[in-house]
């Protein structure tokens, strides 16, 4: 007891004030939402309470009615938020408060670029929370006790905002936590009533417990003059009988927003309550609200970011939804409603069908979770199906952010491959000069007659792609082409055989082969071509020896001498890259080399005599054909000094 009384100075993380003032700067324009912050903490603390009082009634004390209440007072320049939620532990307190933004700080940092409209959306991903208090204060106090614990154990917080926070024990009569905001010189215009009403008005009319402020009664100027009085001692724990004189009335709906009708609730609306579940600051791109009835009964309200969070990529991330069974707040972050490719998605679903008393692990083997998890499943992807269909820019705008992660759909989620399938978009080369990307239902309907197959080819940059030779015959013959350069895309293609009845062809694998696109004529003039060069094609394979798995002659050429492609069931090249990346051993793969005969370097080299000089020629278009598949050649010196023999004895 003896040293907790005494008030303990302690500094926080090293890039908290630099991060503070980033916060301040960046939020400059949009100063209220300080109150939205501490309104929506003030709701969650109310939402765990209720939580744990299902098992533990007795903390409810004498207090059963939560509320978050705001007060201000002129003279001593404050503005009080005041719940009776579940408080917090001096534990709680220092790692919850003496931690600015918990984890990834420096990650966070990082990544800012010191363009103040780009970090201030920054900011905005990372969520600061409880800190944004400092924008309007030039210090905070934080009076708090959690539900339980005796009214001994109070715990004074307070902090100017700079290098260090104090903290101290504090005896505090009621549950829940009181937080003072001593207003800068310059902000004094919050501590006033309508503005304030405001304030909660627009931003937490959706909290759903009521949000409270001092009745106003023009016709009784004594009482309001008393009041004031009073209120100088704000801040300081109050008697209960005094607090009582006061009358206090709901500012805002009071109301779970999921549990309106869609048609009562405002866009606005929507937009606040996901800035309340997603911690983020900026509007989401859209969203989705359901009641569903009949066998399960729930209510579902699912949001799409406007932009990736920073941590989209770490497995550890926080995902998943809010999860509320009757109404009442269960647990944040319930990952079990939705898959790992669609983690990005944020919001509440509230079941009738679930025990108050889940657990993370009951709700895994949970058959009614398995069952709500698939329909919800299905109702985010309809979402983006119909922002696809509606809003082809909107749709771009979230390609770009999460596209990756829904490429991970299909071999996550076999069930729904081809829901996720229409979700995916692509370079082609029919998108060259535009920056919009294509979706298969548009390549099909652009197909050619007699086209059967959904022709791709999968490079390491889309800059490679577009130059690959494999294009070629494509090209002229103006069959459009998928472009793929992602990372995650051979493996995508690997789960994904067809669409819409058509077979993916990846163009660089196996033998082409147009089928209807072709004539007979052409087929007969290809057989013939092979007959005539068959013995070039045997003494190309002796030279190449072990390099190869084979030579052939190919009809995919225009303009290049050579190629290489991959033999039908062999892993590609963006494949092997991964796997060897991750420590994997890869089974060796040689390419085929394949040969255009009716390049005027290929017609004479079947001419050459001199073994050494057809050897030179043969490994100078092998080298030639690995480069423009952007890949390295074996042996770059040895290709060099070939070349410049030739080059030698053309200039002689
Ligand atoms: P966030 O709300 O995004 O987690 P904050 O910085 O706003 O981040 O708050 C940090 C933590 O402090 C909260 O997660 C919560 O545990 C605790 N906290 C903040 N305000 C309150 C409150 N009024 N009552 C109880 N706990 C609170």
């Amino acid at each position: 007891m003896s040293t907790e009384n005494k008030a303990e100075t302690r500094g926080f993380e090293t890039e908290a004030k630099q991060l503070l003032q980033l916060m301040i700067h960046s939020l400059y324009s949009n100063k209220e939402i300080f109150l939205r912050e501490l309104i929506s903490n003030a709701s969650d603390a109310a939402d765990k309470l209720r939580f744990e009082s299902l098992s533990k009634p007795e903390l409810l004390e004498s207090d059963p009615d939560l509320r978050v209440r705001i007060q201000f007072d002129v003279e001593a320049k404050t503005i009080t938020i005041d719940d009776n939620g579940i408080g917090m532990s001096r534990e709680e307190v220092i790692t919850n408060l003496g931690t600015i933004a918990k984890s990834g700080t420096a990650q966070f940092l990082d990544a800012l670029t010191g363009d103040e409209r780009k970090d201030s959306q920054l900011i905005g991903q990372f969520g600061v929370g409880f800190y944004s208090a400092f924008i309007v204060a030039d210090e905070v106090e934080v009076l708090t006790r959690r539900a339980g614990a005796e009214k001994s154990e109070g715990v004074l917080w307070k902090s100017k905002g700079e290098a260090d926070y104090s903290i101290e024990a504090i005896e505090k009569v009621s549950r829940g936590t009181t937080v003072v905001l001593h207003l800068k010189d310059d902000e004094i215009e919050f501590a006033e009533s309508f503005r304030l009403r405001n304030i909660v008005k627009k931003y937490a009319d959706h909290i759903a417990m009521p949000v409270t402020m001092e009745k106003e009664d023009f016709s009784m100027p004594d009482e309001v003059e008393e009041d004031s009085e009073d209120a100088d001692e704000e801040g300081k724990e109050k008697a209960p009988e005094q607090v009582k004189e006061k009358e206090f009335e709901a500012v805002n709906d009071a109301k779970a927003l999921w549990v309106k009708s869609r048609s009562e609730v405002e866009d606005e609306e929507y937009k606040e309550f996901y800035k309340h579940v997603s911690h983020d600051f900026q509007d989401p791109l859209d969203w989705s609200h359901n009641k569903v009835e009949g066998k399960l009964e729930y209510t579902s309200l699912l949001y799409i970011p406007a932009k990736a969070p920073y941590d989209l990529w770490n497995r550890e991330a926080a995902r998943g939804l809010k999860l509320y069974v009757q109404r009442v707040f269960i647990m944040d972050d319930a990952e079990q409603f939705m898959p790992l490719y669609l983690r990005f998605v944020k919001g509440v679903v509230d079941s009738n069908d679930i025990s108050l008393n889940v657990s993370r692990e009951i709700l895994q083997k949970d058959p009614v979770v398995d069952s709500m998890r698939s329909a919800l499943t299905k109702r985010a992807l309809d979402m983006l199906g119909k922002i696809r269909k509606k809003d082809k820019v909107k749709y771009d705008e979230f390609w770009a952010e999460f596209g990756q992660v829904i490429k991970e759909g299909p071999a996550e989620d076999f069930a729904n491959k081809e829901k996720i399938a229409k979700l995916l978009q692509f370079s082609t080369t029919s998108s060259e000069g535009t920056t919009q990307d294509q979706g298969l239902t548009e390549y099909i309907e652009r197909m050619q007659e007699g086209q059967d197959k959904i022709y791709y080819l999968v490079a390491d940059s889309l800059n490679a792609a577009k130059a690959s030779p494999h294009l070629e015959i494509f090209k002229k013959k103006g069959i459009e082409v998928i472009l793929m350069s992602d990372r995650i895309d051979e493996w995508l293609m690997g789960h994904l055989r067809d669409f819409d009845g058509k077979e993916f062809q990846d163009i660089a694998r196996g033998e082409l082969d147009l089928g209807k696109l072709e004539d007979e004529e052409g087929k007969q003039k290809q057989e013939d071509t092979e007959k005539e060069f068959k013995d070039l094609v045997t003494r190309i394979k002796t030279t190449l020896g072990g390099d190869v798995k084979e030579v052939r002659v190919t009809h995919r050429l225009i303009d290049s001498p050579a190629c290489l492609s991959v033999d039908t069931n062999d892993m590609g090249a963006q494949m092997r890259k991964i796997m060897e990346a991750s420590g994997q051993e890869v089974p060796e793969t040689k390419p085929i080399f394949e040969i255009n005969p009716d390049h005027a370097l290929v017609i004479k080299l079947d001419t050459e005599q001199d073994e050494d000089r057809f050897s030179d020629l043969v490994r100078i278009l092998f080298g030639q054909a690995q480069l423009s598949e952007g890949g390295q050649l074996d042996n770059p010196g040895e290709f060099s000094s070939r070349l410049n023999k030739l080059l030698l004895e053309l200039s002689n």
